[in-house]
Order: structure tokens, then C-alpha cells, then sequence
């Protein structure tokens, strides 16, 4: 294939005239460095003398400057100019990583290995390197034979699946914006249509081997394939919103497990997803939106679906969709429900299902602007007009007057009776924030429950699945709560995982290579941390507790928690004072990423996170309104449940722990994650990073500190640091004796082996003090280096 004249390969390597460019850079190693620097993160920069333990250089912008020593990192040669992968690089540190990204993005070559990881910086442009014949180039190569591409990384997972009869998962963190949903889009679309493609072969071939006929491709009707692409407009409708960082963020993580069969055929899907964030229903920051389909809703693009809905106001009117902004730039909200109305009917979603689902977020959107007021002198709300109590419960399908008794006068328990009991207006509304953001939770929960029904094809057997996890990365603002506790939590948890896998392949190479060396474990490194969140008298545990102690407060937890592990955990720390624009915080975290520190405020609300249990009576009980009964089927009121303990029959109560206690947050979030866990131990992983360049959405623009930070946040950094220890560096014998043949041209003719010419070419080298005994182990088909060796040899062969 003429790889080079496809539009998409000047994105993929750069052309050979700009490769004799870069590597034609006047070098020396002794003399060329990095410094640091505000602006560029690191400096280009010549060693003009040295002084003790201070360096007197000169930089690239021509400015002389002093500094320690210390401070200066080792420049590579010119031939690892815009390198695939960074591992390859003698020097490993982070001013030669940032250089190599850098200088790749420039060419806007988004992609690069760096070991184990795949890295990517954003483009903020559409580039043509995710088309059908991109994607056919890649289509079984080795990773070595083509130019880094998630298309490489995806073609890896679906041959390691196929041949090592292993599932397989990849893992895309980053931070908002950084690109992790457009790359699962597209990795989820190679799987679709290569994968898809290469299995009929495959299958064809068995067939005709078998003397029978390959099984008929799927003709015009919708495929299993095409609904797994569709499920995607759905889930970003309801689960993507308008943020500060990102027009189209998601604000859900998802775990996409793509199911084949043994010839590598698509055979079915499903579709995990993790912390929603419901606040931003009834609650948008500045220069945010709610979710995408309350504007879709209102676009007009279902002629009557307004008036069927009762939503006869402008959109601004509508608080809980209005409260910044109402538009994105580039989106059409009209156009992109037609989307979603596709994307529905593709999945099967009926047209009852659709209205009712519509009634719910249109429920939503009057509860926003529902008036209650207060009785003079009195604790007890009632309602202030009530036109939109009537179209909210309209679209429930339920009595209105029902409806507004259960927020004004709800019953509750007071020891063995049941009473009505009045509540204020601040009660009331706190009420209806607490149902709107429940009730979306369910119906989005129920969206992807129905999607994976449907996904879930009969027929053909399922044999191995290949995952793909979009899960936003570690978060460190200036106000932590209880969501970024989580967030957290679970990297540290992905983030250990990475680690310690990388350990058990090094391992593996060191051990089939015969070398002697005892790696660490470093995902052990993060034990402590997991251990403070997780284990018993941990964080989370004793927010648990917390949550069951009458009288409990916020500061009552902050309290016990510090004197819980304060002085005692060491990464449990006093929070340092606050700067800038950070809030007060009450604890702070040592996280891998950083140290974070968390504001325990309205956490034991968060974590029990209460309903008005006669209002969700009252909604699970519609006549008019099939889908809210569905979404409410597993939520035991507690009536139903002191009924069902009555009768004996406490088995199906879903939302009770062990101890009869209401499940927390916390418990479900923690059962999740441990499914996820078990689930990605039991697979082989692949690692992409994505980087976000700019906070500016601008295409080319790389800002270094942003870039240098999330580096050390997703681990890049750390990767190389833990290679380091190790011997990074490794070469085929064969090469090894051709490369340097000329620093020892009778060793290197010295026997058939290239095994034994490169043992004495190394001895040669050793006696001559080029290499020391450190410096390099030799295995049984190649030689390891410590990193920076390869330079030094280099050198000596530019000597020559
Ligand atoms: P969040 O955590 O907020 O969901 P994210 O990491 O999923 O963020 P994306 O939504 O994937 O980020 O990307 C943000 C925007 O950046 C996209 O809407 C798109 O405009 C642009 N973008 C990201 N990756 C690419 C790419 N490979 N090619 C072109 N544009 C991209
Ligand atoms: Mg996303």
C-alpha cells in the first residue's frame, strides 16, 4: 500500500526531508542541555563552564544564566528527534519527554508511546488520520512497523485477544478535555468496522477450509455494529454537558465491553457506567449548561413536543436548564436531537418509551419553577400558584394534589406511627432538588440498561470481550468534596494497576532474558493511600459510620477523622493554608498526583443522600406514566419496607445493607469499583493518556506547565522514573554488534553467535572503562542499558 500519498500519513510520520532536518541539529553531548524555564518549561541550552556544583550555560533565546547543577537535564542526540517512543530515549527525564511532545505536536503528530503508554495530545482539529484507510493500514501490524496510532494500540488488544485467548481492555484517562471520548469513539468505531470486517474473513476462510459456505454478511438491516456506534449520541444527550473545560463534556465515567466470538466476530455489548454527576441538573456554574437534551427537548425539533409537555415558556425561564448559559458554540441543539431521536429508534427504544422518558426531564424542568411559599409565623410551606405543579404532574402522570401534598406535608415515621409532617420552605425545595436529581440518575441508569437489552444479541457465542474505559483522571481544585474523593480514589486504584503491571511485564522480560535483578513492585507505592480510603477506620468507612450516628455532623466527621489518622497515616495530612482562590479545606490527602486537599462539608447528605420517600410513593405508583414506575421499581420506600418486614417477606429490598441499614452512596459507589477492578485484573491492559494542550481550546498551542502537570498526574513521568531503575534501553544482539562494531571491529568478528560477539564486544568495552559492570546486563537475545548508556556510546562512535 502507498501509505505515504493518504492524506493522513503527513499526521503519522514526518516526511523524510523533515527527518534529516530535525536530526541535523549540531549536538554535543557534554555541551547541549535543558534548563528550566517559566515559560517553556524547559529551555534548550549550551554549558559554557562549570563551577563547582553551578553551571554557567547559555539559552536558546541567548540569555546567560547560573544555576545548580542539579537542576540541568541531559540533552538526546539528534537521531531520538520527534521519537515514537520515548522509551527508546537515552536520556529519560522529564525536559526530554516535554521536548519530544512538544516537537511532535508542532507537526501535529498527536500520538506517541512512551513505554507502556500511549500518549496524545488534542489536536482541536478534525485530521484525517481516523479514516477507512487509515484505519486498514493498521490493520495486523506490529506496533514496531507503524507509526504510533490508537488504531495500533486497538489492533494489538483485538490480535492479543484472538491469539493469547485473553480479554483485553483499554484504559483513557485524562483530564476534562483532554480527548478520552473521542478516542473511545473511535476506538469503539475500529472495533465496529475492522473488527467486524477481519472476522467475515476470518470466517469465510474457516467456512471454505471446513468445504462449507461462509455465513451471509448482515444485509440492509440495522447491525449489531451500528447499534453499538449509536449508543454513543444517547449516552452524550444525557450524560454530556457544556462545561468551562468542554463544550461536550462527559460528565459520567464508562466501561464499554465489546463481547466476540472466537473468529474475532462482534457477537454483543454491554455498558457500565459510574458517577454521574446530578448536581449539575438543578445546578449550573458560570458559562455552563445542564445536560444536553433539556435544550435538545427545546430546539423544536419534535414539532409538538413541547405542547405535549406543557413547556410553553421560553427556555430561559426554565431554572434548572438556565441559570448560565443556554447555548454552545458549534452545537446545533436541533440538529443534534435529530441525532438522538435516530440513535434512540436504531436501539429499539419505543415510541411510548421515548415520550414518557421526555415527560420525565420535561417533570424536571417545571419542578424547577414550581412556587412554594411560607405560612406567616408558621413552619410549613404551601404552594404559590399552582400552574406548574399542575404540568409537572401532568407529565408524571399523577394527582397534582397528591404531588404537592407529599413535598408540603409528607408522612413519616415517628416511632410506631405514621404521621404527616409539615415542612418549611426551605425543606420543600431542598425536596425537590433531591427528587429532580434522582429521578434523571434512574432514567439515565435505565437509558443504558435499556441499551445494553438491546445490545444484548442472541445467537452468536461469546468468547472473549475487549473493554474500553472513558473515566475521567485525578482532580485537584481549589474546593475538593466528596465527588473528587471518589474521582480519586478510583485512579489511585487504576493508577496502581498500571504500576503494578508494568512490574509483572519487566519482570517477565528480565526473567525469559535470564537476568538477574530484583524489580520493585511500585504499584506497592500506592497500597498506603488506597489503605487510608479503604480499609476499616479508613475514610470512606468512617464517613459510613458517620452517616448512622444520631447527631452526626460535617465537622463531627472532620473531627474524627483527624483524630483518627492525623500524625498517624502519612498521607494524611494537616491541609496547608489556603492560596489563591482555594477554599478552606479540613483535611488533605498525599494522593500519586498530589497532595488535594478536601472540604468535608454537606458530605454525610451527599454520602446518605436522602429522598422524600412519600413523594417517590406517590411517583412509583403513576397511572400515567409507565416509565416512572420502572425506574422507581428497586427503591423500597420505607412504608413498603416496615410492610414487607410485617409480612415476613424482607427479601427483594434492594436498597437495604446488611444490617437493615439504607445502603450509602459510598457502599454502592465501592461495589462498582470493585466489579471494575476484578474485572480489569482479569484482562490484558492498554494504557492512553490523553492531554489536554491548552486551556484555550486552540489547535498547536502547548502550554508547558499545563502539559508538564498532567504528566505527573497520569503517571507518564513516573513510568520513566520506575524504567530508569530498571535497564530501559535494549538491543537485538545482531544489531548491538552491527551498530558498534566499529568501537571493537575484532570482537565484533570474533564467533557465528551475535550472542557471544556481543559478550566479548562488552568485555572489550569494559576493560577499556567506555562501559563499567553497571552499566548493562546481557540476555539471552539482546543487551539492556541503563538509561543514558547508548549516548555515551554513540559518541564514541561519532569519534570515529
Ligand atoms: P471530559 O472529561 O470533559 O468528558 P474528554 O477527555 O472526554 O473530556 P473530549 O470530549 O473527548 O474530552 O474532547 C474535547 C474536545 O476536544 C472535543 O469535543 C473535540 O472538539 C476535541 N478533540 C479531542 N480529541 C480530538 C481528536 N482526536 N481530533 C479532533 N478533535 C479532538
Ligand atoms: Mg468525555
Amino acid at each position: 500500500m502507498d501509505y505515504e500519498n493518504d492524506p493522513g500519513w503527513q499526521f503519522l510520520r514526518p516526511s523524510r526531508e523533515q527527518i534529516i532536518q530535525d536530526q541535523s541539529r549540531p549536538y554535543d553531548s557534554k555541551k547541549n542541555c535543558w534548563v528550566p524555564d517559566e515559560e517553556e518549561g524547559y529551555l534548550a541550552a549550551e554549558i559554557k563552564s562549570t563551577q563547582g556544583d553551578t553551571i554557567t550555560v547559555i539559552t536558546g533565546k541567548m540569555n546567560e544564566k547560573t544555576l545548580k547543577k542539579d537542576l540541568i537535564q541531559e540533552m538526546n542526540p539528534p537521531k531520538f528527534e520527534k521519537t515514537e517512543d520515548m522509551a527508546n530515549l537515552t536520556f529519560l527525564n522529564d525536559a526530554s519527554v516535554l521536548h519530544n511532545l512538544r516537537a511532535r505536536y508542532s507537526s501535529m503528530l498527536i500520538y506517541t508511546y512512551s513505554g507502556l503508554f500511549c500518549v496524545v495530545i488534542n489536536p482541536y482539529k478534525r485530521l484525517p488520520i481516523y479514516s477507512e484507510t487509515v484505519a486498514r493500514m493498521y490493520i495486523g501490524k506490529r506496533r514496531n512497523e507503524m507509526p504510533p496510532h490508537l488504531f495500533a494500540v486497538s489492533d494489538e488488544a483485538y490480535r492479543n485477544m484472538l491469539q493469547d485467548h485473553e480479554n483485553q481492555s483499554m484504559l483513557i484517562t485524562g483530564e476534562s478535555g483532554a480527548g478520552k471520548t473521542e478516542n473511545t469513539k473511535k476506538v469503539i468505531a475500529y472495533f465496529a468496522s475492522v473488527g467486524a470486517s477481519q472476522a467475515e474473513a476470518a470466517e469465510a476462510l474457516a467456512a471454505k477450509k471446513a468445504g462449507g459456505a461462509a455465513a451471509t454478511p448482515a444485509g440492509k438491516r440495522v447491525t449489531l455494529e451500528d447499534q453499538i456506534v449509536r449508543t454513543n449520541p444517547v449516552l452524550e444527550a444525557f450524560g454530556n454537558a457544556r462545561t468551562v473545560r468542554n463544550n461536550n463534556s462527559s460528565r459520567f465515567g464508562k466501561f464499554i465491553r465489546i463481547m466476540f466470538n472466537k473468529f474475532g466476530k462482534v457477537a454483543s455489548c454491554d455498558i457500565e457506567h459510574y458517577l454521574l454527576e446530578k448536581s449539575r441538573v438543578i445546578r449550573q456554574a458560570p458559562g455552563e449548561r445542564c445536560y444536553h437534551i433539556f435544550y435538545q427537548m427545546h430546539s423544536g425539533f419534535i414539532p409538538d413536543l413541547k405542547q405535549k409537555l406543557g413547556l410553553d415558556k421560553p427556555a430561559k425561564e426554565y431554572y434548572f436548564m438556565a441559570q448560565a448559559e443556554l447555548t454552545v458554540d458549534g452545537m446545533d441543539d436541533k440538529e443534534e436531537h435529530g441525532i438522538t431521536e435516530e440513535s434512540f429508534d436504531v436501539l429499539l427504544f419505543s415510541p411510548e418509551e421515548k415520550l414518557d422518558c421526555y415527560r420525565i426531564i420535561g417533570a424536571i424542568m417545571h419542578m424547577g419553577i414550581m412556587k412554594f411559599k411560607q405560612r406567616p409565623r408558621e413552619e410549613q410551606a404551601e404552594t404559590d400558584g399552582t400552574e406548574e405543579h399542575q404540568k409537572a404532574a401532568d407529565c408524571f402522570g399523577v394527582d397534582m394534589e397528591n404531588f404537592v401534598r407529599s413535598f408540603v406535608k409528607p408522612r413519616v415515621r415517628v416511632g410506631n406511627e405514621w404521621v404527616n409532617k409539615g415542612q418549611n420552605l426551605e425543606q420543600v425545595n431542598w425536596a425537590v432538588g433531591a427528587i429532580a436529581k434522582a429521578l434523571y440518575a434512574r432514567v439515565f441508569h435505565w437509558i443504558v440498561q435499556k441499551c445494553n437489552v438491546t445490545l444484548d444479541q442472541k445467537g452468536l457465542s461469546r468468547d472473549y470481550f475487549i473493554g474500553v474505559l472513558d473515566i475521567a483522571g485525578f482532580e485537584i481544585f481549589d474546593f475538593n468534596s466528596f465527588e473528587q474523593l471518589w474521582i480519586n480514589f478510583v485512579n489511585e486504584k487504576l493508577q496502581q494497576f498500571f504500576n503494578h503491571h508494568m512490574f509483572v511485564l519487566e519482570q517477565e522480560e528480565y526473567k525469559r532474558e535470564g537476568i538477574e535483578w530484583t524489580f520493585i513492585d511500585f504499584g506497592l507505592d500506592l497500597a498506603a493511600c488506597i489503605e487510608l480510603i479503604e480499609k476499616p477506620l479508613g475514610i470512606i468507612s468512617m464517613l459510613d459510620e458517620e452517616c448512622i450516628v444520631p447527631k452526626a455532623t460535617d465537622l463531627t466527621l472532620a473531627q474524627k477523622l483527624n483524630e483518627q489518622h492525623l500524625g498517624k497515616h502519612p498521607n494524611f495530612q494537616k491541609p496547608p493554608p489556603p492560596k489563591g482562590k482555594q477554599a478552606e479545606a479540613h483535611f488533605a490527602m498525599k494522593h500519586y498526583a498530589g497532595l488535594v486537599r478536601y472540604n468535608c462539608m454537606k458530605w454525610l447528605e451527599k454520602n446518605k443522600d436522602p429522598l422524600n420517600d412519600t413523594l417517590v410513593a406517590v411517583l412509583k405508583a403513576s397511572p400515567g406514566n409507565n416509565l416512572l414506575n420502572l425506574v422507581w421499581q428497586d427503591y423500597q420506600t420505607q412504608e413498603e419496607a416496615a410492610e414487607a418486614q410485617k409480612a415476613g417477606t424482607d427479601q427483594g429490598a434492594k436498597k437495604k445493607g446488611k444490617s437493615g441499614s439504607f445502603l450509602t452512596v459510598s457502599m454502592v459507589y465501592r461495589e462498582s469499583l470493585n466489579k471494575l477492578m476484578t474485572m480489569l485484573n482479569a484482562t490484558h491492559p492498554h494504557f492512553i493518556r490523553c492531554i489536554i494542550p491548552n486551556e484555550k481550546k486552540t489547535s498547536g498551542l502547548l502550554d508547558a506547565a499545563l502539559v508538564l502537570n498532567q504528566l505527573t498526574c497520569n503517571g507518564v513521568l513516573e513510568g520513566i522514573r520506575i524504567c530508569r531503575k530498571g535497564f530501559p534501553n535494549r538491543t537485538l544482539h545482531a544489531d548491538f554488534r552491527q551498530r558498534y562494531a566499529i568501537l571493537c571491529a575484532v570482537e565484533s568478528k570474533s564467533s557465528d553467535d551475535p550472542k557471544k560477539c556481543s559478550q566479548n564486544m562488552l568485555n572489550r568495552l569494559l576493560k577499556e572503562a567506555i562501559l563499567t559492570e553497571e552499566n548493562f546486563r546481557m540476555g539471552d537475545t539482546k543487551v539492556f542499558f541503563k538509561a543514558g548508556v547508548l549516548a555515551k556510546l554513540e559518541d564514541f562512535r561519532d569519534e570515529k
